[in-house]
């Protein structure tokens, strides 16, 4: 009765915290599918899971996350140390195909339930998923507000698909504006659409390179960005599925919610600072309040697309800004 409590506990667990259960698919001996099955018969209950191949976990091709819940057979305990390896603290747990020891705990959470209890550990989870209400987002009290940055022409001048290091530069003023916004306690982030990447112009080494002269550029005038996100998806290039994250690119949110899914930011006291109009439409879909556009060359044509938006969303506003002494942080 102890251990059905710990399964259901942690599948519960598993599945309220976003996470799957990840079935590891033992190819020699295939004792996953008697499990597997119990959930495919209450398809409709709400427990994600996968089957994955042994080699495919091993080998990386298949990443899992912290949240998920990855199950073993006995015969695959051989594989443990190798696991172990290719994941990153994700629970484990090994499943018994008769009852077996009442409980171990090792570097992660190791439990066992025997086949003929899986039946009613998975029933009672989905009994209780019914009724459950969603866990709460953990929510700092005090969220900080956030200073998104776009790269070219904001953070480093332009220098388009830039793939050599010696060509970065530091926009003038920037540096100042980090400084300022990090002594008014805000976060600073790099948001960054690089179709180079996801158009094979450019490769993820060159990438960063050109990325780590940035840092070290901002380093040497003592400031630095506390995240970073890039997107390299482009729509007009094939890319494998699942490959690119498309929500990631501008005009998109996907960027903005990740940082602040990490950093928990406070989205509607944050600033962006772009020289696009895609910079300022990607903010303000997820909230942000304070839109700057910097002036750059292509400030009319940018102006023009903003104005083309603001007809259906009027509740875009933005200030322009020459300088970025402009920015109120
Ligand atoms: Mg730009």
């Amino acid at each position: 009765m102890k251990n059905m409590m710990q399964w259901e506990k942690l599948i519960l667990d598993t599945v309220q915290l976003g996470g799957t259960l990840i079935f590891l698919k033992d190819l020699a001996n295939d004792a996953v599918a008697a499990h597997v099955s119990v959930i495919q018969n209450l398809r409709e209950s709400r427990i994600p899971f996968v089957v994955r191949s042994e080699k495919d976990f091993l080998s990386g091709a298949f990443r899992s996350r912290p949240e998920d819940l990855v199950l073993v057979m006995p015969t695959q305990v051989p594989l443990l140390t190798s696991l172990n390896a290719a994941m990153q603290g994700q629970r484990i747990c090994l499943t018994a195909e008769a009852a077996g020891p009442s409980s171990l705990f090792l570097d992660g959470l190791w439990t066992f339930c025997d086949l003929s209890a899986w039946s009613e550990v998975v029933g009672n989870v989905c009994a209780t998923l019914d009724s459950a209400e969603a866990l709460p987002q953990w929510q700092g009290s005090q969220q900080a507000p956030c200073l998104f940055l776009d790269r070219d022409d904001v953070v480093v001048k332009n220098v388009p698909y830039n793939k050599n290091p010696e060509l970065v530069e530091l926009m003038p003023g920037i540096a100042d504006l980090i400084h300022r916004a990090h002594g008014a306690g805000y976060w600073v982030a790099l948001v960054t659409n690089q179709s180079g990447l996801g158009r094979g112009w450019i490769t993820w080494d060159e990438y960063q390179k050109v990325h780590q002269q940035m840092l070290r550029l901002l380093a040497e005038k003592g400031c630095w960005l506390d995240e970073c996100v890039w997107a390299g998806f482009y729509e007009k290039e094939p890319v494998p599925a699942g490959e690119q994250l498309a929500s990631l690119r501008k005009p998109r949110g996907g960027m903005f919610q990740q940082v602040q899914d990490k950093l928990k930011v406070n989205l509607a006291t944050s600033v962006m600072v772009g020289d696009s109009a895609t910079d300022l439409i990607a903010a303000h879909g997820v909230g942000v309040a304070k839109l700057y556009l910097f002036n750059s060359e292509k400030i009319s044509e940018e102006k023009s697309k903003i104005s083309e938006f603001q007809k259906a969303n009027p509740s875009l506003q933005y200030a322009v800004v020459a300088n970025f002494s402009e920015v109120i942080v």
